[in-house]
């Protein structure tokens, strides 16, 4: 079972995900977190990360082991992550790696999640489930302000707004693999929900799908 998750910065992805693969013993994987590795290793290298050349060579030499550093988490990361995911060299040195998760999550889970933001039209385009988890502008700059301030960072709402709608511009208009809902996806808007709100949809749309029942 392959679940897509897919929407832009801010929507609640990484929650929903985290919890889907928790109740359904599901494997995990954050394809931000690749972006964000790639973009953080062409800073690290003093080079920039709209540069294809020293872009590419950092995706096609990534090593997937620190994926979870809290260093990736930081908002200059995700602003080199969206440069280097608009040159389609680093989408093609990444795909493979997506794809093979997808298709043998690691023992002894039954299945995968993936979220970004070309799971459902690109990644997995035959997964059986994909939601596409979406949210007012406003509401995920606050929901990504309060994120940062619990973490000890100083953020001010309308810096975190302006760099969101710079992000969501870049991944809505490049031209490959652009963040966009699938057609067979089914579109969670959140902004009014909570997280237990969005996790009881997507897990009852799971068991439909699935015929399964969570243990
Ligand atoms: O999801 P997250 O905010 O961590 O993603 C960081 C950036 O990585 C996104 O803004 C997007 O440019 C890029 N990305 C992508 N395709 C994915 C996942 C992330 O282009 N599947």
């Amino acid at each position: 079972m392959i679940v897509a998750i897919d929407g832009p910065a801010g929507a609640g992805k990484g929650t929903l995900a985290r919890r889907l693969a928790r109740e359904f013993n599901l494997a995990y994987l954050d394809t931000g977190a690749l972006y964000r590795a790639v973009g953080l290793r062409v800073l690290e290298m003093g080079a920039d990360p709209a540069d294809p050349a020293s872009a590419t060579h950092a995706a096609r030499t990534l090593d997937v082991s620190g994926l979870d550093s809290p260093r990736l988490r930081d908002e200059d990361a995700a602003d080199a992550a969206s440069k280097v995911a608009a040159i389609p060299a680093v989408r093609a040195a990444l795909l493979d790696f997506q794809r093979n998760f997808a298709k043998n999550p690691p023992s002894p889970c039954t299945g995968a999640v993936l979220d970004g933001r070309d799971i459902g039209t690109v990644v997995c385009p035959d997964a059986p489930l994909k939601i596409f988890v979406t949210a007012s502008l406003e509401e995920r700059a606050r929901r990504r302000t309060l994120e940062l301030q619990d973490k000890g960072i100083d953020a001010i709402q309308d810096r975190v707004l302006a760099d969101m709608i710079a992000r969501d511009e870049r991944d809505r208009d490049r031209k490959t693999a652009p963040l966009a809902a699938a057609n067979d996806a089914i579109v969670l808007d959140t902004t009014e929900m909570n997280a237990d709100a969005v996790f009881d949809r997507a897990a009852a749309l799971f068991r439909s799908r699935t015929g399964r029942i969570a243990d």
